[in-house]
């Protein structure tokens, strides 16, 4: 079955081809780890994670890379403003050192990690940090300067985008309009609106510097995922991912940068995440209405309640976030849970031909549709001519690529006085003391339990 990805280079779905067989190479920019991650950014990452299953679901043998950035991202596009660890190290009253900011970022990037955990989210191969590959993004930066791309102002040393005659390829940017737009107006000297920095100099207050042949200084943030994903994952690589908003600056000068360098094609297939939407727009940190994962544990979300919802869109429209939503999403996945877990106490075999193998592929291989492939998993649990075993087998294989992990999907621990009062009704019910068995089951549902009555004697399961 064809498996197709929509490419944001050519605005087209087309049938993915590897450059390698069965193989591929997967770079997904990473987090700035100068805060926690909200829930906005992970729908991206959700994205990836599925995305990196439907490649391995289809054989692929994957090669993930994430970057981490620790330094160098500005809180301007237009590479003047503070770092952002460096505004971080502020914001939480810290000394203004290397070390402190190390530290900080390590205990955002520790949690970012214990997010990924929680959604079920695969571990890339390979994370990066910005910090440790310097060398790395000097020696790209000499290359660059090499094939006379650059020219030296009082920022640093920029790249002439004019010079480069694909720029506006991935971004289709309309160069006349950015000319009146805001990019570069902080630097006189820019030659082009559209000019960026590749080695940023001449900011002594910056606390992390490093020797360079242009000077002490830092590297541009775009810098880092060139130098770094062809580090690991060459000159040439098939996939590389991010949220939407990367498309017109960030990975439109990742691709410049790294063109300009090689001379050649370098990353055959963009893809592209929409936003989670709150009602003022794209959730922010800037904006400041944003939640986290442990805001959503500690309204008493499973996070993969959070997962179910996010596939409730597919990756390339907009989502929009309210906590009525997300309620309706817990309890389609607590149904969800519970189907299965009365399924699997059930395996009897009937075994029937079914289409459903084929209609999950078809859906995930169209650009990865995931609302399509979830109601094919619906379809196949509310099935009634198929044998519970034949259809946990399907489950399980569709899991592959919906992380949920159904295989631990167990009846959740009864705690000691749930257990008292279902004995109670039990009791109540044997003495046909029906008013008082049916106030315990009131009580009960208040609990968020629900009693049921089968030939097997008193089953119970979460609301
Ligand atoms: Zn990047």
């Amino acid at each position: 079955m064809a498996f197709k990805l929509y490419n944001t280079l050519t605005r087209k779905k087309e049938v993915f081809k590897p450059i390698e067989k069965g193989k591929v190479g997967l770079y997904c920019c990473g987090p700035t780890v100068y805060w926690h991650q909200h829930i906005g950014n992970l729908r991206t990452y959700i994205f990836e994670d599925v995305l990196k299953r439907v490649l391995m679901y289809n054989r692929f043998k994957v090669m993930h890379v994430i970057n981490v950035t620790d330094v160098g991202h500005l809180t301007s596009d237009a590479d003047v403003g503070e770092d952002k660890l460096l505004k971080a190290l502020k914001r939480e009253g810290l000394p203004l050192t290397k070390e402190a900011m190390l530290k900080l970022a390590d205990k955002y990037f520790d949690e970012f990690k214990q997010d990924f955990e929680k959604l079920h989210i695969l571990m890339p191969d390979v994370w990066c940090k910005a910090t440790e590959h310097i060398p790395e993004m000097i020696e790209l930066i000499e290359k660059i300067e090499k094939n006379t791309y650059t020219y030296t102002t009082n920022v640093g040393l920029i790249f002439d985008t004019s010079k480069f005659k694909d720029y506006a390829k991935l971004g289709r940017l309309n160069l006349e309009e950015i000319k009146e737009g805001a990019r570069g107006k902080e630097d006189p000297e820019r030659k082009h609106p559209s000019d960026f920095a590749l080695w940023i100099t001449n900011q002594p207050n910056h606390i992390m510097l490093w020797d360079s042949p242009w000077g002490k200084g830092f590297p541009g943030w775009h810098l880092e995922c060139a130098a770094m994903s062809m580090k690991y994952l060459g000159d040439q690589f098939d996939i590389h991912c991010g949220g939407k908003e990367h498309i017109q600056v960030h990975h439109t000068n990742e691709i410049t940068e790294a063109e300009a360098a090689t001379g050649k094609k370098w990353v055959n297939y963009w893809l592209h995440a929409e936003w989670l939407v709150v009602p003022k727009g794209k959730m922010s940190k800037s904006k400041g209405e944003f939640f986290t994962i442990s805001d959503l544990i500690e309204k008493g979300y499973d996070p993969l309640a959070y997962r179910y919802f996010c596939y409730t869109a597919h990756y390339r429209t907009p989502l929009t976030f309210s906590w009525e939503a997300l309620d309706s999403a817990k309890i389609a996945y607590e149904n969800f849970k519970n189907r299965i877990i009365e399924m699997k106490e059930d395996l009897v075999s009937k075994p029937k031909d079914n289409k459903y193998q084929e209609q999950f592929t078809a859906a995930v291989n169209d650009d990865l549709n995931i609302p399509v492939a979830m109601s094919v998993v619906w379809n196949l649990i509310k099935e009634k001519d198929l044998g519970n075993k034949e259809k946990y087998d399907l489950l399980l294989d569709f899991d592959k690529v919906l992380g949920f992990d159904i295989r631990g999907f167990k009846r959740v621990e009864i705690s000691e006085d749930i257990q008292k009062l279902v004995d109670e009704r039990e009791a109540a019910r044997k003495a046909k003391d029906f008013k008082k068995a049916d106030e315990i089951r009131d009580k009960l549902k208040e609990m968020g339990i629900v009693l049921e009555d089968t030939p097997q004697g008193v089953r119970w399961k979460r609301a």
